[in-house]
């Protein structure tokens, strides 16, 4: 009998794991693919390694800095903060029709580019920074949802700068339809532009071996190509967890990193039916033979939109250019290949487009969008690249299916977050994307409050 099953070794999974095998638990994380990191994992190609989700590790602090998520979690996971390797952004740009704002780790870039370019709405933000900063974030109880966009206009008058300052904040963790909960607004306003990015050198891979490492040396066990097919539950009491081989599991409390219809499935409460609209991406990744200094592109992440108004919306098409992310690897302080170029630009995406394709439909689709996902990149950083390509692949809301098991390849999970993590047994909790908090450094907070909360009270 183990104390606590894990099911999904994503980020949320191991920040669950660990703190528990920390806590001298006997732990079980079980993941259904052979590798791990859900929606962060790496992978390569032509000799090459791409991350599939890190673009930026929110929530950068340096080092000895006192009470931040970063510091807090390398803490409570007794993870040594060098070994994170962390090498800041240069410059992140929100690129709109007829203005830029540009962010860095230092939020007095942000606030004199707000004076510069909204002379009359530098006060408000000011009086919107100092609001936010006394929100406590991490409540578990509260209302569902608050919208930021109707709490955001008494502080921002100007609505061009409102849908500014919401762009990056969507891409980075909405999972509401052209909204975001004001809590969540807190959550990634501190962690994006009050603190920041950067990146691990060799990506995420250096977490995830951190990660895997420490949870092993802590006595926990990992077991890959272990995929749950049911939990059998008799009332209010999850009992049995049993494996597509069908092996039976029994443990005291169960924590489920897959979401929050997958798991109720999972119980036999019927199918996956989301009660509002999800949002999906697909990402394109071309990389170049030359520098990006070669080539004049010196930012780490554009944010981009082509109409004043964002649409985070699913579009009727494919794919949506007319808003994204574009991120560049190499612009992190010393990245090991800065011989290169890597673009990675993301849009938001049609899932049931993409699942109603053949194959050879599916993957004539993912060509076409490649080359205009790149040609849009190339418009929004104003120039034609210099160099041959020598990779380039393409994800789509088929491909987050297949990798984390989101229905409708929902990147953020289900719009209904379950802030407590509790769906209603006595022994089986929600931690990861549906508890509510999203990103990598949210995805390992949420495993870690929800072992604290539920199996270490
Ligand atoms: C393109 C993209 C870019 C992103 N960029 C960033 C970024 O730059 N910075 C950032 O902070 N965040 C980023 N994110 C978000 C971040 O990746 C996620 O918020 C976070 O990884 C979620 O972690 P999780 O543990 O909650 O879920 P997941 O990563 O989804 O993990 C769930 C795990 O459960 C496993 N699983 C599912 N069903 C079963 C089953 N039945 N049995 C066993 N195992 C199962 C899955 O295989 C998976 O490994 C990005 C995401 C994407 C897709």
């Amino acid at each position: 009998m183990w104390d606590v099953i894990i099911i999904g070794a994503g980020m949320s999974g191991f920040g669950a794991g660990l703190r528990l095998a920390l806590a001298g638990k006997k732990v079980l994380l079980l993941e259904q693919h052979n590798s791990i990191g859900g929606l962060n994992g790496f992978y390569y190609r032509n000799g090459i390694k791409y991350d599939v989700g890190l673009h930026a590790l929110t929530n950068f602090v340096s080092v000895g800095s006192k009470g931040h998520p970063l510091t807090k979690l390398c803490r409570q996971l007794r993870i040594p903060y060098e070994q994170l390797q962390l090498k800041e952004q240069r410059l992140t740009r929100i690129r709109f029709p007829q203005v830029d704002l540009t962010f860095s780790n230092n939020f007095e870039q942000l606030l004199s580019e707000v004076d510069e370019k909204f002379p009359q709405e530098v006060d408000n933000f000011r009086r919107l920074d100092a609001h936010i900063l006394q929100l406590s974030d991490t409540e578990l109880s509260g209302p569902d949802f608050v919208s930021a966009r109707t709490q955001l206009k008494p502080f921002i008058k100007n609505s061009y700068l409102r849908e500014m300052l919401l762009l990056p904040l969507f891409y980075y963790g909405s999972a509401h339809v052209n909204d975001l909960d004001w809590r969540q607004f807190a959550i990634l306003y501190k962690a994006i532009y009050k603190e920041g990015f950067s990146r691990p050198l060799g990506g995420v891979r250096t977490i995830l071996r951190l990660l895997r490492e420490r949870f092993r040396e802590w006595g926990g066990t990992l077991r890959v190509k272990a995929r749950v097919a049911h939990i059998q539950c008799v009332g209010q009491e999850a009992k049995r967890v049993v494996l597509a081989s069908g092996e039976v599991l029994e443990a005291k409390q169960i924590l489920s990193s897959i979401g929050l219809q997958e798991t109720r499935q999972l119980c036999g409460q019927g199918g996956v039916n989301h009660t509002q609209p999800v949002l999906t991406f697909a990402e394109t990744i071309s990389t170049l033979d030359a520098s990006s200094s070669s080539q004049g592109w010196h930012d780490t992440i554009v944010f981009f939109s082509k109409t004043p108004e964002v649409h985070y919306e699913t579009p009727l098409q494919l794919v949506d250019f007319n808003s994204g992310v574009i991120c560049i690897p190499e612009n992190y302080q010393e990245h090991e290949c800065p011989q290169r170029t890597t673009l990675r630009t993301t849009h938001l995406a049609n899932y049931h487009q993409w699942s109603q394709l053949t194959e050879e439909a599916y993957y004539a689709a993912k060509a076409k969008c490649l080359e205009a996902s790149r040609a849009c990149a190339f418009d929004i950083l104003g120039s034609k690249p210099q160099g041959s390509f020598i990779a380039e692949d393409m994800f789509t809301p088929r491909t987050i299916l297949r990798f984390t098991g989101h229905q409708q390849g929902a990147i953020y999970g289900s719009p209904q977050k379950i802030r407590d993590g509790n769906i209603g047994y006595k022994n089986l909790f929600l931690c990861g994307t549906d508890q509510g908090f999203l990103g990598i450094i949210g995805a390992l907070l949420s495993g870690i409050s929800m072992a604290n909360y539920h199996c270490l009270k």
